[in-house]
This record gives structure tokens, sequence and C-alpha cells, in this order.
């Protein structure tokens, strides 16, 4: 017996026995002591489930942009007009004139102003309407500018 080392008294979990050694197996079925730790076994669950809400979540996320990329891609679509179209479009054209050449393309955005004149009171309603150039980059854009009805400037960026 050595005299430095004191041995716990273990239950082995198969037989019931109750031992007093550092062996890690039964000294009465010969069953190892070790078994996986309950905390263990917690902390693995944990970690599963966090894979599984992260790969859950990535997945809905994922879906959800998917959607929200063909719904712009599809409002970008929309609202597109060739550059033909864009220089077929006169400065002096009616709003109607470039509703007509614009079709079926609805703007994708109208800003509209109200400014009153310089010289007098006139009041003067101006609104943008923007489009996207077909088959251009983000960001390209045709705007027409009206005085009232009237075309009043076009350009690209
Ligand atoms: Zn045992």
């Amino acid at each position: 017996m050595t005299a430095t080392v004191i041995a716990p008294v273990k239950l082995c979990p198969n037989c019931a026995a109750q031992a007093q050694t550092t062996d890690l197996k039964c000294p009465s079925c010969g069953k190892k002591y070790k078994k996986k730790s309950p905390v263990l076994k917690i902390l693995l669950g944990i970690v599963v489930l966090m894979i599984a809400v992260v790969a859950g979540c990535t997945a809905l996320v994922g879906g959800a942009v998917n959607e929200a990329v063909d719904q712009y891609n599809a409002e970008q679509a929309a609202s597109a007009i060739s550059q033909e179209t864009f220089d077929g479009i006169q400065v002096g054209a009616t709003r109607a004139d470039v509703d007509a050449a614009v079709a079926p393309a609805v703007p994708q955005n109208t800003q509209e102003y109200t400014s009153e004149g310089v010289l007098d009171e006139t009041v003067i309603d101006t609104s943008c309407i923007y489009f996207n150039r077909e088959g251009g980059q983000f960001g390209d854009a045709f705007q027409f500018c009206f005085d009232g009805d009237v075309l009043r400037s076009k350009s690209s960026f």
C-alpha cells in the first residue's frame, strides 16, 4: 500500500460496487469508471444547438436577402430605359410625350419641388423623374426635369 496517495472512493455505475481505488476500472466488474461528464454533454448540446441556430439564421437571412435582391432587380428592370430612348426624348417635350416614350418603364423615383419665380410671384412646379440605364451599372441613371408640364432638362449619370 502506498502511503502518499489516498485513493478516492468510487461508486461503480455498472455494478454499484464501492471501491477505494485510483484505478480507472472497477475492481469488481472491470468496467471503466470514466464516463462523459454530464456537464460536458450539456456544453456539447449547447454548442450543437448554437451551430444549428446560426446555420438556421444564416439560411433564413440568405433566403430573405435573395428575395430582396430578386425584388430589387425586378424593380430596377421595371424602371430601366435605354440610351436610345433617352436620346430620343427632346427638351421641350411634354410630360405625356415622355411618359409615352419611356413606356412601359415607370420612374424609379420622382421628386417634386415648388419654387417661386424670381422676377414675379409665379409659382413653378418642378418635378424630376429618374430611370435606370438599361443594362447599366448600379447607380447609372437618367434624369428628366419638368417645369410644370414641359421637359426643361435631361441628364444622364
Ligand atoms: Zn463494477
